[in-house]
Order: C-alpha cells, then structure tokens, then sequence
C-alpha cells in the first residue's frame, strides 16, 4: 500500500493505466472525440492490423463501449472502493506520508482518483473483456483535427495490445498473483504499459523501426524529468510511477525487442522483470541478470505487543529514489546510492489509530547502506522531530529504520531485528561475521 494506490495490481489490471498516451507524447488534455457505431467500426478494422504488427492473433474479438467521462469516473471510484476500504487507502497515505514519500495529510485516495480523471480516455476491462472508451470532452478543434484520427487510432491501438495481453498472457492473473508487493507489480505493469505504448507506435508507424524508436523513447524519457501533473499540486510519488510505466517501461520492452523481436517481449510475460531497478537498470534484466534480495523481517512481535500487521511491502528503488528526491537537495550525494539498492522490506503496525513502521533496506555495498543511513537519520528528524519517535540502524550492508510511537527502546527493537531477520539465504548476523 506504500506504492500509490493505483499501481496496486487488481486496479491496474482492470483498468489497465489506459492513462492516454495522448497525455504521456503531447502533454495535453486532448481525448477521442467519439460515437459509438464510429468507434466499434474502428476498432475492427484497426484490429488485424495490429495482430499484423505485434505478431499475435486475437484468440476472440475485442467488444467496444463508450462510457462518458461521468460514467468512467464512477467506475473508476467504484474500482478502488473494491479493492481497498477507505482504512487500507488511508493507512496506505499515513504510512508513506511517515517514511517522507508523501506529504503530511496526504488523501491518497482523492489524489488517485483527480489523477485518473484527468487522464483516462480509454481503457481496456478485464472482467468484462471489453474495451472502453471515454467520450470527447476537450481538445480543441484545431487540435482534433490536425492529431485526431492519428491519437485515436494510437489510443484503440494500445487497448487493444492489453486484450492481447489478456488473451495471451493472462495479464490480470499475473498482476493479482504479486502479493505484497509493490515494486514487483509496478515492474509487471512496466512490461505491459510498454508492449503497449510499442505495439500501438508500430502500428502507427507502419512498422517498427529503429531509429523512429529511438525518438519516440527520447520524448518519453522527457517526461520523467518534468512530469507535467506536478502542477496540479500532485505529489511525485502518485504521479511518478505512473509516468515511469509508459518511459521506463517502454525503454526497457524496447531493449527486449532489440533483442529478439515480438518473440523475445512475449517472453517478458513468462520470466518478468522483478523490481524497477531491473526496469531503471535493463542490463540488471538481460545482462547480469540481478534479481532483488528477499527479506525476511522479522524479531519484533515481542517488543510491540498489541500492534498487528497492516500492510507489507517493498517500495524498491523507484520510490526509494522519489522519497529522496522529495526531501533532499537535488544535487545531493545521497542520490546516488538508490542505484546500489539490493532489496527492502516494510512493515505497517497499527494500536489504536496509530502506526509504526519497520524497514529493512539491503544494498549492495556496506558504504551505500551507511550513506543512506546518515541521510535518512537526518531526513526523519526534519520530518517528524520529537513527536515522530524513530531511529536508524546499518548492520553489514543492510538498514534498519523503526518510525513511529512504538519504537520506545530502538536499541533493543533493533538488536532483536537483526537477530531475527533473514536477508537472503543468510541471516543479517551471519552476513555480517
Ligand atoms: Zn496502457
């Protein structure tokens, strides 16, 4: 829940971050202008030309509805309201807000749902196999006319490669099979958001090529250095991973098919990708494949009894980077160890209306760990001072970081961690002889 919410995989799946692509290539708010016998008969003729270009057949036709941005933003809603009660979203919030990820008070929910609002034109609906399609409502007419058949059929183009997806892959299983895990889900989604940004730009293209490739992955990659939705008072966090999906995602489906063509991008369904450090890193993925470490945190129930687990995840390097950057100077040394992440693990606790946070954050390098050790201490005093109890701890290679009212006794919580918790094969105590 530490991820913004809408990177969780069932809301994902369904709605499969059809977020235009119009928004991600022009950075306006144009959408498709559409009827619907209009919209059902371009859908099939745009059909088998895309199972031409991404090689795949459609195992069933794709049904087509047109929803008006009324109706997609209640389904939206009653989307998340389905996947996580209001007190997962808000513990989802707190919690992020704690760690220096968020703003204080953030309403994350309000905050995904304003998100998706501006930018849904289209989506593809797992459940009911269908696509849709969000009725015109801006865009000037100038614009409409001068990109409108080109971003319509881009749009339709990339739903249809999340049918495929379906169909194929069974995207949604894959997705609701990550468990607790954050990171891991938003490096699956980086994998279908850019099959499906590459198929559509192929489709469009006539073809795949690439030195057209490569511009198309430059003007993505802008996005991630001046994200547009920050504008609208959208915290990094919610709006970054979401943009790194198409950049990222696309850069990283794109060296897949540098490799081996459609073939080898199918074969990211069958051994995905596991952290965005592989998606950041794609040498991390095809090179030297470096999968993220597994922690097991564990040695505080007795410290903190009468707190119960919440929530458990892994925020990775992506989020590891953002909550950095939201609290330090952009040039700041510290920056540069999110690239020697080696895996993390955090705890939620929740008594009474309050939460405590536990952390463990492996790297690569003992002086990685120390450095962002020091950094941090210092991040969570600024944020919380003496009404947010916390304390930080490196062993080895590894961090630990207690936030919140339970941590009365950091030494004893820590020294009963580290006896506890296993990174890796090995524990953290053996690791360190
Ligand atoms: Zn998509």
């Amino acid at each position: 829940m530490i991820l913004e919410s809408f990177v969780k995989p069932s809301l994902l799946a369904q709605f499969s971050r059809a977020f235009a692509l119009v928004f991600v290539i022009t950075g306006c708010g144009y959408s498709l202008d559409s009827r619907l016998p209009d919209e059902v008969t371009r859908v099939e003729s745009i059909e088998p030309a895309l199972a031409r270009e991404r090689k795949l057949d459609f195992i069933k036709p794709v049904r087509v509805a047109v929803d008006t941005p009324e109706q997609a933003q209640k389904a939206i809603a009653n989307q998340i309201t389905r996947d996580h009660t209001d007190e997962e979203l808000s513990i989802g919030g707190e919690s992020g807000a704690m760690t220096g990820l968020y703003p204080p008070d953030i309403d994350l929910k309000l905050k995904t749902l304003q998100l998706m609002h501006d930018q849904v034109v289209a989506f593809y609906d797992p459940d009911a196999k269908q696509m849709v399609i969000v009725e015109g409502r801006n865009g000037s007419a100038a614009q409409r006319a001068t990109t409108g058949a080109a971003m319509d059929e881009l749009v339709i183009a990339h739903e249809l490669t999340h049918a495929l997806q379906d169909q194929h892959f069974g995207i949604q299983q894959m997705l609701e099979r990550v468990k607790n895990n954050d990171d891991k889900t938003l490096a699956l989604k980086c994998v279908a958001e850019g099959d499906a940004t590459l198929a559509a730009f192929g489709l469009t293209a006539g073809g795949l090529r690439t030195a057209a490739l490569e511009s198309t992955l430059k003007r993505l990659a802008a996005l991630s250095i001046n994200p547009p939705a920050e504008q609208h008072d959208m915290p990094l966090a919610v709006v970054m991973p979401m943009l790194f999906e198409y950049s990222a995602g696309s850069r990283f489906v794109a060296e897949a098919w540098r490799h081996g063509g459609w073939k080898a991008v199918n074969q990211l369904y069958r051994h995905p990708p596991l952290s965005s450090q592989q998606i950041i890193h794609p040498e991390l993925y095809f090179n030297r494949p470096t999968p993220p470490i597994e922690i097991e945190l564990a040695g505080y129930n007795k410290l903190l009894e009468g707190w119960k687990k919440v929530d458990d995840d892994t925020y990775g390097e992506l989020l590891l980077e953002l909550l950095l950057r939201r609290n330090l100077p952009f040039d700041a040394p510290a920056l540069s160890v999110v690239a020697r992440w080696a895996g993390d693990r955090i705890i939620t606790l929740q008594k009474g209306g309050q939460l405590t946070l536990l952390w463990v954050i492996a790297f690569h390098d003992e002086a990685s760990a120390q450095q962002f050790a020091h950094s941090y201490s210092r991040i969570l005093a600024h944020l919380g001072g003496s009404s947010n109890p916390h304390g930080v701890a490196t062993r080895s290679a590894a961090v630990f970081v207690a936030i919140g009212p339970g941590v009365r006794d950091f030494s004893r919580l820590s020294e009963a961690v580290w006896k506890m918790t296993k990174i890796g094969a090995a524990s953290v105590r053996q690791a360190a002889r």
